[in-house]
């Protein structure tokens, strides 16, 4: 495919030895590859059929499970120089791109254009649509409008034989066969490389405004959530943050009262300032009737950004704060927050490490992180077991966002059944008869 495309030096592969995740071993490629067309995927694939060589796909390596890690050598396949979006049509909504496009920068093509593509994982400035399709990827905006697989209409991928396939369509309507794009969104990169991405768009609603309220506890703030849901308002984000988790961020932000015991971050959205009044009247009452302490509302962008600026920084600021952070992605039925919240305080004294938490709270979504030094590893993997113990006693499940990869690996069959996987394992083998794309990944 052209030598300018292949690196093999040490320093060029050592690049794309780790992620963003918490896995401190690092992982070399034996090549890398910057693919500059689909077919040039297809002949990489087809080399990798015949050698039988591992193909690792990776998008911007913001994953937080190690699926962009090659675990098991061979080929890493770096889509930086597929980063087109190459048709937006108007018309019909929708818009196609290449895999590399930074999530952030397709926004900023859309709203342009007064459209809107929601899914706005933290990682946006950074991360790729490719890893997003991969991850089925979510963000604050989940609550109102949906993840990833809510928009993909088609996809164009190369299976593991090399075979270059054009699943789903550009129509808003589709039942033709299987609903093949969605076997994809999620995969991981171990059931086929995306090469091509056509998404659904939305109009953009104008008006927004963002409120900041702070409560005496978490369990008032998780309540809220609840009783905003019950009371049929539909905000485009809930967000989460208990006090340790704001404490880290404090001497950051806005001027939060000294006795806030956590935090909701709720953005709501309409087609007309009045619409958007209507529903913060109604969210203000309801944090009345749970003890709330203070309500910071902000209308213009510069004001929107100030309240969010600490939500932003939380998982940097934890990385600096901390030599590993392992952050979860739990998810239970949104009622069951306070619970949750109540019972990893618990958990944090019996493994003794800070287990800062926050989240899409409006999802049942949380993040609980674990702070923790190299030396503090058994602690880690004992918590969480036991978190996935409890968030499976109560129907929910292990990760709602950032996927299985490597890391989580190990817990798949604490949610699943045997059948279930070996199902799975098979439905591999028909895309990847070999086992190259992404091996060792997921099962
Ligand atoms: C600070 C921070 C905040 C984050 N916040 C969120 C959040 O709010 N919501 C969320 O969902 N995630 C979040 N993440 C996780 C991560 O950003 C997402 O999983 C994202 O979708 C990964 O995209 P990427 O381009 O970095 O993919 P990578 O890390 O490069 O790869 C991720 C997976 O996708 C596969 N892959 C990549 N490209 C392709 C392709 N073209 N074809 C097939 N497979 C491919 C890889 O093999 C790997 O398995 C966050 C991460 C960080 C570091």
């Amino acid at each position: 495919i052209g030598d300018n495309k292949v690196f093999d030096s040490l320093e060029h592969r050592e690049t794309y030895a780790r992620d963003e995740s918490t896995i401190k071993e690092t992982y070399l490629p034996d090549l890398v590859v910057h693919p500059e067309s689909t077919e040039d995927v297809a002949k990489v694939v087809k080399f990798a059929y015949e050698h039988k060589i591992p193909v690792v796909p990776r998008g911007a390596g913001t994953g937080l499970s190690g699926g962009a890690l090659a675990i098991h050598g061979g080929i890493m396949l770096s889509f930086d120089r597929m980063k087109q979006i190459l048709e937006l049509d108007e018309g019909n909504l929708h818009v196609t791109l290449q895999p590399g496009v930074i999530t952030g920068e397709l926004h900023k093509e859309v709203e342009r254009h007064g459209l809107f593509y929601p899914p706005d994982p933290a990682s946006l400035d950074d991360c790729s649509m490719g890893g997003n399709i991969a991850e089925n990827a979510g963000g604050p905006r989940a609550f109102k409008y949906g993840v990833t697989k809510n928009y993909v209409l088609e996809l164009e991928v190369v299976i593991g034989n090399s075979e270059i396939l054009r699943v789903g369509r550009r129509t808003k309507k589709w039942v033709v066969g299987y609903n093949m794009p969605q076997i994809f969104v999620g995969s991981e990169g171990t059931l086929g490389i995306v090469t091509e991405i056509t998404v659904a768009l939305i109009p953009k609603p104008p008006q927004i405004q963002t409120l900041l309220i702070a409560f005496p506890d978490e369990y008032s703030a998780g309540k809220t959530v609840s009783e905003i849901v019950k009371a049929q308002i539909l905000p485009v984000t809930l967000e989460f943050m208990d006090r340790k988790s704001f404490d880290y961020v404090r001497d950051k932000a806005q001027n939060i009262p000294e006795e806030t015991g956590a935090l909701l971050l709720v953005e709501v959205d309409g087609w007309s300032e009045s619409e958007v009044i209507e529903q913060t009247e109604k969210i203000a009452e309801i944090c009345e009737k749970q003890n709330v302490i203070e309500i910071f509302a902000a209308f213009s962008e510069q004001d929107r950004e100030r309240l969010w600026h600490a939500r932003r920084i939380l998982y940097t600021t934890l990385e600096e704060n901390s030599q590993r952070v392992r952050s979860e992605d739990i998810v239970v039925k949104r009622e069951l927050i306070p619970e949750v919240v109540t019972y990893v305080r618990k958990l944090e004294e019996k493994v003794g490490l800070p287990l800062p938490t926050f989240g899409h709270a409006g999802d049942g979504n949380l993040h609980v992180n674990f702070l923790y030094n190299d030396d503090e590893i058994e602690k880690v993997n004992k918590g969480v077991r036991e978190l996935y113990q409890y968030i499976l006693s109560l129907e929910g499940t292990i990760s709602g966002e950032h996927g299985i990869g490597f890391l989580k690996k190990p817990y798949i069959n604490m949610e699943q059944p045997e059948n279930l996987i070996a199902l799975q394992r098979n439905l591999k083998k028909v895309f990847d008869p070999k086992n190259i794309l992404n091996p060792g990944k997921i099962f």
